[in-house]
């Protein structure tokens, strides 16, 4: 299918990343993803040109700005790294578009910078890596706290989705992965810590609050989709603490977005779509973790209506962004 939309698709900046905490750090592998998130005149085009994808949202690679323990300096490096995004694009409008890194760690400033990027960059919304760290290393907040709800009204004002992407969690807390190191990954981490703070956020009533609110997650929901009968089901049998009015799946259909980021496989595809619609689910690649290729390969062949594909590969981006396109 041509004009395909992807919008988990990553960039950098060399001081994004050599902030800790990078899941991959060392070794050829590492070599090869920093060469490619820096790069994006002729590997990405060439790449988006011959896989069908006409336009890439690009944000930070994971965790870049969340990892940043000073605010102020969060603050700083967000704002130059959103500059120099927004000069990037403007080499080619029509290829890329951006979504806002954002220093979490101070609400205010994250509230400021989400404005400054949207109403004079022309960015699409945020991407932001999961929790942040703040003062110290061993601290991770969600953004389901108290002193985050002033920057969800300015996200709900600006009428903007906000894509929360993974990062790994912080090591003191993933004492139940002892003896296995190779869970504290991007295999399984990367989606459990996400699931959470997505959980996290429809719990705590956020979107009673602020029902227009959209949310996208990657990687087809971070398992949410497969598990969303079951948590329905016995939260109604067993009701614990609960703050939210609706049931977490209704809360999933009306204000989050799911992408193929990542999940190039039918079954979990089908489930997504039958649990959340097609009008709630968009092509991405996650590029450069993952190849454009595959991702384009299998989204193009996997069983779909024509009218499915092209809301999924194309016009719910166009939709949900506002994008200036056909
Ligand atoms: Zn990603």
């Amino acid at each position: 299918m041509d004009g395909k939309i992807a919008l988990e698709e990553h960039w950098s900046v060399d001081e994004t990343l050599q902030i800790a905490g990078q899941p991959v750090r060392t070794g050829a592998r590492w070599e090869e993803l920093c060469r490619l998130l820096v790069e994006f005149r002729a590997q990405r085009l060439d790449g988006m040109d011959a896989n069908g994808i006409e336009l890439a949202i690009l944000g930070l690679n994971s965790p870049a700005l969340q990892a940043i323990l000073n605010p102020a300096e969060a603050a700083d490096v967000a704002r130059r790294a959103n500059d120099i995004l927004a000069a990037e694009i403007a080499l080619t409008p029509n290829r890329f578009a951006g979504f806002a890194g954002l220093p979490m760690q101070d609400p205010e400033a994250a509230a400021l910078e989400l404005t400054r990027c949207v109403t004079e960059l022309g960015f699409k919304g945020a991407m932001v890596n999961c929790f942040t760290q703040k003062d110290v290393p061993d601290s991770a907040v969600y953004y389901d706290l108290p002193e985050f709800r002033p920057f969800w009204a300015t996200v709900a004002e600006l009428d903007v989705p906000f894509y929360l992407h993974p990062r790994l969690t912080i090591p003191s807390r993933t004492t139940t992965y002892e003896g296995h190191r190779w869970l504290y990954s991007q295999a399984w981490d990367f989606g459990s810590e996400t699931a959470i703070q997505a959980l996290r956020l429809i719990g705590s009533g956020l979107f009673d609050e602020f029902p227009r609110l959209q949310v996208v997650l990657g990687h087809l929901g971070e398992r949410i989709p497969f598990d969303m009968w079951r948590i329905d089901n016995l939260m109604e049998k067993t009701p614990v603490s609960y703050p939210a009015k609706k049931r977490v799946s209704e809360y999933m259909r009306q204000n989050f977005h799911l992408t193929t980021s990542g999940q190039f496989h039918d079954a979990p595809f089908q489930c997504a779509l039958a649990e959340m619609g097609a009008a709630r689910l968009m092509f991405s690649v996650d590029y450069p973790y993952e190849e454009m290729a595959p991702a384009a390969a299998w989204f193009d062949n996997t069983k779909l209506s024509d009218a499915d594909r092209l809301r999924i590969g194309r016009t719910n981006a166009i939709e949900l962004f506002k994008l200036d396109l056909a």
